[in-house]
């Protein structure tokens, strides 16, 4: 019997991870998130710091 990795949904609700910061990260494997116990994507606390709000506008510089 082989196993078989099933190909990840694409997420929906998923939360944006930067992928950038997490090159070298070993909780999440490069993804930026983690699937909870309860199945939801979250981010990965190890690498992605939790921001105040993905959706702030980057202030132009
Ligand atoms: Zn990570």
């Amino acid at each position: 019997m082989t196993h078989e990795l099933t190909p990840l949904p694409l997420p929906v609700a998923a939360p944006r991870a930067d992928l950038s910061l997490a090159q070298d990260c070993s909780n999440c494997y490069q993804w930026g998130t983690v699937v909870t116990a309860a199945g939801h994507h979250t981010l990965c606390l190890v690498c992605q710091r939790p921001t105040a709000g993905t959706c702030r506008p980057v202030p132009a510089r």
